[in-house]
């Protein structure tokens, strides 16, 4: 069954320029918000484990082509640290992100992921790129909870384009996707809004394909141009004409949020750090108002935090934990919200209300 508006309702909000009839899908994307997920504000401690990275994303400042760039890979007490610095924040989930770094060996990361779940009431999101099958299976087994890989774009000439293969070997972030389902995470996926190349149908597609993988978290923030990368640089041409160009501003962020919160009503969808980066003085809380539902706070030890510089200017760059975890609470209660309570994930969720509603669990 389709929920929400269809391709060409997606495609008509998305050219939609008149900030009064904007006003309609702003309403119907927070009413949504609230009727399905809440008042709550998930808070997500995110940890940038490392920066190093093995890729060649035309889009992104820790490409292995970046020379410029210092690297760091945090140890499993720094890490472990920082899961320690969540629990204290009252967080219910840590994020570990990082490059595409195979120097971050798997069985090791399965001994800190063990570690955590048996000490810590905390739920494990890993966001580590294109790893093995096996690699993903056996950080499962170890307790964590959900992954983040982002398709990017739907358009699968554009996203070969951005997103060279490693080697021979070709990627299909939408079949890890599925994978992982099947492995039993949360998945959570996503894309970058004004891409050089998107055209609006392609966007129009990715919010569409957001509804039929089903997923359970989608990131959404805008492109921001790195200097050090090919597409920052201007070096890479994508030809399409003018009008159909997606722009990468704040206002297009808002539509493509909102109009997933309407495709996707009981997702767990973050008002981003890039959306923060655009607008440093309340990208975050129009992004809560518009459908999002999640924060992600920084935990990463700030002697690290300049280096994982995806594109410049990053929000957040010279805060502590303790600084961002203030402000990022202070910001949820002034617009009459509330931090929420444990690891609020979409799985909980759709079993306590079946629960409620008396139905089988193995329905849900
Ligand atoms: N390496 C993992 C991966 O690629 O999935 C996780 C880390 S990667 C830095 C996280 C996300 O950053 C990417 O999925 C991409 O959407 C986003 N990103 C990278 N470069 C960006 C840029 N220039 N502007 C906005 N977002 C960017
Ligand atoms: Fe590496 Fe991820 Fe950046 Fe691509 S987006 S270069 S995989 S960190």
């Amino acid at each position: 069954m389709n929920i929400g508006p269809d391709k060409a309702e997606i495609l008509g909000w998305l050219r939609e320029e008149n900030p009064e009839r904007l006003k309609e899908l702003w309403r119907r994307a927070d009413e949504t918000r609230r009727q399905h997920v809440g008042d709550a504000v998930h808070l997500r401690g995110l940890v940038e484990i490392s920066n190093h990275c093995v890729r060649r994303c035309a889009y992104c400042g820790l490409r292995a082509g970046n020379c410029a760039l210092a690297r760091y890979r945090m140890n499993a007490d720094e890490i472990l640290q920082a899961a320690w610095q969540a629990v204290k924040f009252g967080y219910g989930t840590v994020v570990f992100q990082a490059g595409e770094d195979y120097g971050i060996i798997a069985s090791r990361l399965a001994d800190i992921i063990r570690n955590i779940k048996d000490e810590m009431p905390l739920a494990v999101t890993l966001s580590l790129g294109e790893r093995s099958y096996d690699d993903l299976a056996m950080w499962r087994d170890a307790g964590a909870d959900r992954y983040l890989l982002r398709f990017e774009t739907s358009d699968r000439a554009l996203f070969e384009a951005i997103h060279p293969p490693l080697g021979d070997q070709p990627c299909d972030r939408i079949a890890m996707l599925r994978r992982l389902k099947e492995f039993g995470y949360e998945a959570g996926s996503g894309v970058m809004v004004g891409i050089p190349g998107q055209t609006y149908a392609s966007l129009a597609d990715d919010i569409a394909l957001f509804r039929e993988l089903d997923l359970d978290m989608i990131g959404i923030g805008p492109f921001i141009p790195h200097p050090a990368t090919p597409l920052g640089a201007g070096r890479e041409e994508h030809s399409i004409a003018g009008q159909e160009q997606v722009p990468n501003t704040e206002l297009m962020v808002y539509k493509a949020v909102a109009l997933t919160r309407l495709v996707r009503p009981d997702a767990n969808i973050p008002a981003t750090t890039a959306l923060a980066t655009i607008n440093k003085k309340n990208g975050r809380e129009l992004g809560l108002q518009r459908g999002a539902n999640v924060f992600m706070p920084n935990l990463t030890p700030l002697k690290y935090r300049a280096l994982y510089e995806i594109y410049p200017a990053k929000a957040c760059i010279g805060e502590t934990g303790t600084a961002c975890n203030h402000c990022l609470t202070a910001r949820i209660e002034m617009i009459g919200r509330h931090a929420g309570q444990g690891a609020g994930g979409r799985r909980d969720r759709q079993i306590a209300a079946a629960l409620s509603a008396g139905k089988e669990l193995c329905h849900v």
